[in-house]
This record gives structure tokens, C-alpha cells and sequence, in this order.
């Protein structure tokens, strides 16, 4: 059934107004996250090369000021690569507050070290990626509209939008690029003028705790994961140190405050934060905040494409949504460029991400074990298991460094030799 306000364009015989992007012709942008930012720096950079001066306008409805949680903030590897060596950026060194080394995973009294070897991760302002890029975007000439699109229509020539500024004008485009993370008024929008359906997703609670300096300096530069076995509603829980406090946050398909605050009093937890972070005055806690899933529905057509969370093409449950975002923000200018703009032409952005939509079932199946493991409290003897056995261990940092696909790692280890190892672990250590 045609989605009501979507109109399929009219192709003339003699060219099609569908194919790659011409010099002059326009991009809309709804959202300045690092998605946004990676498409438009890659419209003005790659479409220069090819002699053609793109027009990209990038609306972003919200203020990145210190005091917005939209993440933790952990650049993790190879974001350094795919800002310098794909997007052309060089990595905001001056934004990095602290490098991470590893991981400690801690589930009950159970609690091991993992190092990553080398691949570090760096810890930066919550919103400084994105201030960072959309900077580099204007350098290039995208102009950054500072309002919500409240209205978008697609035309049989072209796509048009309207936002919340007060006496802007309604602004007509080429096409149109949904980089709006999962903000469900904009989806909605979307959703209503084209075939798009937003991702499923999890929900996630942020808080900022601070912490004295001169305690954060001796801090080890690792990131404290739980998987608490008495806490249903939460799935995982990260302590994340900054330089002036730490960032805490729980993710479940439903945490609330509450949960944070659950989380919070855990022994386990307690040991990894000063003794009197309750005292403190100034903690902020986020709304529940969505991380996609699986990927959205439709997400590209005639004149339109998706890129970021809104298009829910990241690799589930690893957090490195950040990479994600720059990386399917500069595969779809590119393809805008050189192949068009139709729903036929943008299949092959799409499947360029076919290796993570691959890789589902089994993020999946690895989600459905670690929480069928936490709820009945086999997770502890599993992290005990693991450290007297280093292939465990190799297998644990994979998941944790998201470096490889969760079907790479099961067929690296051979799931047979893993799963009896990990019941002689169970058996050895009860
Ligand atoms: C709690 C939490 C912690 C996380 N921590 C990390 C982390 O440490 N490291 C990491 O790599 N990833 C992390 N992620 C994931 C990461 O934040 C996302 O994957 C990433 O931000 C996606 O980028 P994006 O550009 O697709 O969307 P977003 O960053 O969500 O950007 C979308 C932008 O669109 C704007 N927008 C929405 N609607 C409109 C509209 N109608 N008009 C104009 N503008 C609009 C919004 O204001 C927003 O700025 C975390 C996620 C959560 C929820």
C-alpha cells in the first residue's frame, strides 16, 4: 500500500533526475550528530573532487552545551581510522580527557581484567564529537540551520521542509537525509511521508557523578562492566571515568531512574566509585536515552536515505555507535554521488552494511545467553571460568572490542570447544 504523501517521482526518457548528485543540486539534512556531519563533510569534500559543488544544509535542533547527555562519550577504536583515513578529519585529539586500556567485567563477587592489547579507546565530552564535526562541516561551506524540522513533503521534483524557526522560509531540496537519531517525533514524521519504519530499540539511563581530581587521577584508565545477576530490568551497566567524575549508565528495554538508582547500591558497584557520591549536590540523570536494535524499515527510497542510528545499520549490542554513524553517513554521500538518489541506487549503500544485517541472528542469540546467564546466576562462575582459560578470555575481549562480527568470533573459536569449556569452568569451579 503507497504510504499517504509519498509520491514516486516522474522520471523524464532523456535523464534520470534520480541519478547521481549534480553540481548545484541540494541536500537537506535533518540532524548534526556525527551521521549528519559525516554525510555532509563527504558531499562537500568527495563531490569538490569530482567537480561538483553540492549544496548541504544540515538542520540540528538542539544545543550541544555541557550539560547535554546524549552518550558516555567513549571513542572507541577504529574511530581514530575512520575519521582520518575515510572521512578525511583529523581525530580531535584535544577533545580526549582519557584513554582506556581495557575492561574490568564484573557479574555477583566474580570480576576480571581484560586488556585490549593496544586498541585503545579514548574517553572524551559527551557531546564534543559532535560539536567537533559539525564544525569541520560549516568550514566546508554546509550551511547549519539552528531549528527542528517540524515538516517535511516530497514532491514528484524535489522534497521540501519546514522548521520551527520563527519567519524562516520552507526550504526545497534533492533529496532528503534522515540523520536524526531515534527522536520519535521526527520518525513519525518520516514515517508518515515515506515507507520508513523506525528501529527497535533499548533504553539506556545516564548519570554524571562527580568525583574530586586528585581521586580521578589515580583512577585506573579502565571501564568497569556489570552484568548484574539481581537486577532484572537491567542488562548492563558501564563506570566509565572522565577527569572530573565518572559517567554511570544501565541499559535495558526498560530502565528508568529507578533502575539507575538499583544499580547504583550494588556492592560490586559501590567498590568501583568514591564512598560519598550520594552527598554530592550537582548529579545529573538522563532521560531514558534509545540505542537501536536491528535495522529500520525502508530505510531509503525514491529521494531519501537514513544514515546513523535512524537507519539502525550499527553492529547490536557493541557500542560503537559513533563509527557507525560516520561510516554509513560517508557511504551514503558517497553513493548519492556516484551511483543517484533512487531507491535503486541507494541498494547499494545498504548493501554495503550487509555484513551487520548478516550478523543479527547471532548479536541475537549472544544478547538471549548473557541474559538467560545473568538471570540464573551462572554469569559469575562464567568470568571464573574465563580467567583461568585464555581462549575464554579472547573470546570475551572480542565482544567486548567489537573489532569483529559476533559470527566471526563463534566460528574463530569453534562454539562446540567453547561451550565445553565452559561447562568443565561451571563444573570445576561449583
Ligand atoms: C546512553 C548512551 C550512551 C552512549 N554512549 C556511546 C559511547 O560512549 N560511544 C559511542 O560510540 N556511542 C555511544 N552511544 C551511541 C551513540 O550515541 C549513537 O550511536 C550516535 O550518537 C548516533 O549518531 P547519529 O548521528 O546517528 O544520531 P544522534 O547522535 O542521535 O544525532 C541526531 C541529531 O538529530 C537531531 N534531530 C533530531 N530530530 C531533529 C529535527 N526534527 N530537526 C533537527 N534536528 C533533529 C538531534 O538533536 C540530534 O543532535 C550511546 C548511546 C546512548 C543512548
Amino acid at each position: 500500500m503507497a504510504t499517504p504523501g509519498y509520491i514516486r517521482p516522474n522520471r523524464p526518457r532523456d535523464k534520470d533526475p534520480l541519478g547521481p548528485l549534480e553540481d548545484g543540486q541540494t541536500a537537506i539534512i535533518i540532524g548534526g550528530g556525527p551521521a549528519g556531519s559525516s554525510c555532509a563533510i563527504t558531499l562537500k569534500m568527495m563531490g569538490r573532487q569530482l567537480g561538483r559543488d553540492i549544496n548541504v544544509i544540515i538542520y540540528e535542533g538542539r544545543k550541544f552545551d555541557d550539560d547535554c547527555i546524549k552518550r558516555v562519550g567513549v571513542l572507541a577504536p577504529p574511530l581514530t581510522q575512520t575519521l582520518e583515513e575515510i572521512i578525511g578529519v583529523p581525530f580531535p585529539c584535544q577533545e580526549v580527557e582519557r584513554k582506556v586500556v581495557g575492561y574490568y567485567l564484573h557479574s555477583g563477587d566474580a570480576k576480571i581484567r581484560l586488556h585490549m592489547a593496544g586498541k585503545l579507546s579514548f574517553v572524551g565530552h559527551n557531546v564534543a564529537i559532535d560539536r567537533y564535526l559539525l564544525s569541520k562541516a560549516k568550514e566546508l561551506g554546509v550551511r547549519v540551520i539552528p531549528g527542528r524540522i517540524e515538516s517535511i513533503k516530497f514532491h514528484p521534483d524535489c522534497v521540501t521542509v519546514e522548521s520551527s524557526l520563527k519567519g524562516a522560509k520552507g526550504l526545497k531540496g534533492d533529496v532528503l537525509v534522515g540523520a536524526f537519531g531515534l527522536d520519535a517525533e521526527t520518525a513519525y514524521l518520516m514515517e508518515n511521508v515515506t515507507p520508513y519504519k523506525s528501529p527497535r530499540a533499548m533504553f539506556s539511563v545516564v548519570t554524571r557523578i562527580p568525583a574530586d581530581p586528585e581521586y580521578m587521577k589515580k583512577y585506573e584508565d579502565y571501564l568497569h562492566v556489570f552484568l548484574p545477576t539481581t537486577l532484572e530490568d537491567i542488562e548492563f551497566g558501564v563506570v566509565t571515568p572522565k577527569l572530573t567524575h565518572f559517567f554511570v549508565n544501565v541499559a535495558g528495554p526498560a530502565v528508568t531512574r529507578d533502575s539507575l538508582e538499583r544499580f547504583l547500591s550494588l556492592p560490586e558497584v559501590r567498590e568501583t566509585l568514591p564512598a560519598n557520591i550520594s552527598e554530592e549536590s550537582d548529579v545529573i540523570v538522563s532521560r531514558p536515552l534509545p540505542i537501536p536494535l536491528e535495522p529500520a524499515q525502508n530505510s531509503f527510497g525514491d529521494r531519501y536515505v537514513t544514515v546513523g542510528d535512524t537507519s539502525g545499520l550499527l553492529r547490536a549490542y557493541k557500542g560503537n555507535g559513533i563509527n557507525s554513524a560516520c561510516l554509513t553517513g560517508h557511504k551514503a554521500a558517497e553513493v548519492m554521488l556516484r551511483v543517484g538518489i533512487s531507491l535503486h541506487a541507494l541498494r547499494e549503500y545498504h548493501n554495503s552494511f550487509s555484513h551487520i544485517v548478516r550478523d543479527l541472528p547471532y548479536g541475537r542469540a549472544v544478547r538471549q545467553m548473557t541474559v538467560f546467564a545473568e538471570k540464573y546466576g551462572m554469569m559469575p562462575e562464567a568470568l571464573r571460568a574465563a580467567a583461568k582459560d585464555r581462549a575464554l578470555l579472547d573470546v570475551l575481549i572480542d565482544f567486548l572490542s567489537g573489532t569483529k562480527t559476533y559470527r566471526e568470533i563463534v566460528s574463530d573459536a569453534g562454539i562446540t570447544k567453547l561451550s565445553v569449556k565452559f561447562l568443565k569452568g561451571l563444573t570445576i569451579s561449583t
